[in-house]
């Protein structure tokens, strides 16, 4: 592969992870559009699911109270009221045997027309009996209806005055003509029986039981729920959360609904097709029970009013939290995408740089071969074509051919080193390295290339240095390259040469630094010096040999043995390098 290919390949996927980035965007800027869209729907979705369970909840809660009047209201009047006082009472024993809500009223009375008013008898809802009973305060406004209904001028029965009483319903009980009934006692005044519902048995069971099954509130109730009078001021009948004010349900309610819409029609248990008592027409006229009537009926009837709102405080702000949510979730995964964007920019451009260092050491590696091959083929001529005829000159050609295959085999060597380490340096078995001993090798085998670049040599080896446990040759080598690299480059200037050894107490490691007073190395190739066939820009312009694999492989090295190498360089002052490896105690085993 070239260079030029490589390079095309890299701005290839900068082009596409661009793409990548301008998508992403579009993606999470339509996805904000289109989830705006979708919460208007969602949220007028649930608002009208509300509404039908709302309207549901209170027709189960008008029949539910309707067929308990009806179970216990007799058809007739008795023509004597103790007659018609002992149906009831066998009716509510009846009632009372089947029902659910047993305490469903708290009062049930007959108001008997006489002496132009109305007597009250009440039922005592334990023994069963009915007794003469004293008309209780708070049913006052009722008693005054009924005397109204009594009244010779007064008008249709929908003027009766609204709202009706929350808590009491009263029906009228007609007796029904007779055979030999004369028609003055057909007009009779009705008998008027009135249910007064138990406040406390409706808060206790008979709301929740509604409301957890049309609201589905059972487990986490997700709505605040409260039922008011429609009298003004209105009073509180129930409340979900008394943690909460009404004015914050009610004010802010998501839907409401009337409830408790009891009129006669639902009360009457006569056969289809008969009418019935004449008095009773103006409540059928206005609508029929489960006729298409709409809210205006329903309002000038109900008697409580149910405001249902949110927990989260409004249907908007439950479909606006899922929707920041989704958005949450697009930009969470934007966001991945973009990291992983990022990981391939970086992975892709490790990759290329990579690529190019190979390819520069191929071509250096190629040089490097030819130059020793072309002297040694060269001096090897010169040999056999007697050019070199006295012994002096074939002592310098062996001389020569002896130098230059010992710098190709070092090459080979360094390439093999470098391959063999590639997948994972390993210290196969570790022995105790003294570093003194080492570094003397490592001088004395470097004798001749620091000579040769005119160095001296001064060397600090602390006194009493812990050993290292590792590999002898392993660690010479990883050595033996920097300190060839200290001559190689470091010569260019102060032809000094340092080595310092010495052991670091606290961390139980033994510090070696080789230094010179060269060059330096740039600033922005110092931490590409440890990369495999990377080589710096000068010694690529002055030609110095290298394959730049010496300071990777040393890395390599060091770290197999639990140490680390650190470079510190600055220009024209020189360079040091530190190597710090675990003394034996702590060295790693393999
Ligand atoms: P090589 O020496 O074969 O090029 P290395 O891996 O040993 O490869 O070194 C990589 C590069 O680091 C060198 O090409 C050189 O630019 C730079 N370098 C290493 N040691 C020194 C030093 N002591 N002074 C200046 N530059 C150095």
């Amino acid at each position: 592969m070239n260079l030029k290919r490589v390079r095309q390949r890299a701005a290839h996927s900068w082009l596409f992870l661009g793409a990548l980035f301008v998508l992403g965007g579009v993606l999470g800027f339509l996805q904000y559009r289109w989830t705006g869209e979708v919460s208007v729907a969602e949220r007028e979705r649930l608002r009208a699911s509300l509404r039908s369970s709302l309207f549901r909840l209170s027709q189960d809660l008008n029949a539910e109270v309707a067929a308990a009047c009806r179970s216990i209201t007799p058809i007739e009047a008795q023509p004597s009221a103790t007659q018609t006082e002992s149906e009831i009472a066998a009716r509510f024993a009846e009632w009372k045997k089947t029902t659910r809500h047993e305490r469903l009223f708290s009062r049930i009375a007959l108001a008997v027309p006489g002496n132009g008013g109305f007597e009250l008898h009440g039922l005592d809802l334990e023994q069963g009996t009915f007794a003469p009973a004293e008309w209780p305060s708070e049913w006052a406004g009722l008693k005054q209806r009924l005397h109204w209904q009594m009244s010779p001028g007064r008008g249709p029965f929908r003027d009766f005055p609204h709202p009706q009483d929350p808590l009491t319903i009263e029906l009228p009980l007609f007796a029904m003509p007779r055979p030999g009934d004369s028609g003055r006692f057909f007009q009779r005044e009705p008998h008027w029986l009135i249910f007064e519902l138990n406040l406390q048995a409706l808060r206790d069971s008979v709301l929740p039981d509604l409301i957890e099954r049309h609201l589905n509130t059972a487990d986490d109730p997700d709505y605040d729920v409260v039922i008011t009078t429609r009298t003004i001021p209105p009073a509180v009948i129930y409340q979900s959360d008394p943690g909460r004010t009404v004015q914050e349900v009610t004010a802010a309610a998501d839907a409401s609904v009337p409830l408790l819409d009891l009129r006669t029609e639902q009360f009457r248990r006569w056969a289809p097709g008969v009418p019935g008592p004449r008095s009773v027409q103006p409540f059928a006229r206005r609508g029929g029970f489960g006729g298409g009537r709409g809210r205006g009926m329903m309002d000038a009837f109900a008697r409580w009013e149910m405001y249902v709102r949110h927990r989260a405080g409004s249907l908007e702000a439950v479909v606006s939290r899922a929707r920041w949510r989704n958005l949450a979730v697009t930009a969470g995964l934007l966001m991945l995408m973009g990291a992983a964007a990022v990981a391939l920019a970086r992975y892709t451009r490790r990759e290329q740089r990579l690529a190019e260092l190979q390819i520069g050491f191929v071509a250096g590696v190629s040089h490097e071969l030819r130059t020793p091959l072309t002297v040694i083929h060269t001096a090897a001529y010169n040999l056999r074509g007697k050019v070199a005829a006295s012994p002096e000159q074939v002592e310098r050609y062996g001389a020569l051919i002896q130098q230059e295959s010992g710098r190709l085999r070092g090459l080979v060597d360094q390439i093999l080193d470098f391959a063999r380490a590639e997948s994972g340096y390993v210290v196969k078995e570790p022995e105790p390295v003294n570093v003194e001993t080492v570094i003397d090798e490592v001088l004395d085998s470097a004798k001749a290339l620091i000579e040769a670049h005119h160095c001296s040599v001064e060397k600090q080896i602390e006194p009493g240095l812990p050993a290292i446990s590792g590999d002898r040759v392993g660690l010479r080598h990883a050595l033996a390259n920097v300190l060839n690299n200290a001559a190689k480059y470091g010569s260019k200037g102060g032809n000094w040469i340092g080595v310092f050894a010495s052991k670091i107490e606290k961390r139980n490691q033994v510090e070696i630094r080789i230094a010179d007073r060269g060059p330096g190395i740039p600033a922005d190739e110092q931490e590409q010096v440890f990369e495999p066939f990377f080589r710096g820009r000068m010694a690529v312009e002055n030609q110095v040999h290298g394959t730049g694999l010496g300071l990777n492989l040393a890395k390599k090295i060091v770290e197999a043995h639990g140490g680390s190498i650190q470079v510190k360089s600055e220009l024209t002052k020189g360079t040091v390098f530190t190597i710090r490896l675990p003394a034996a105690a702590n060295a790693r085993q393999p």
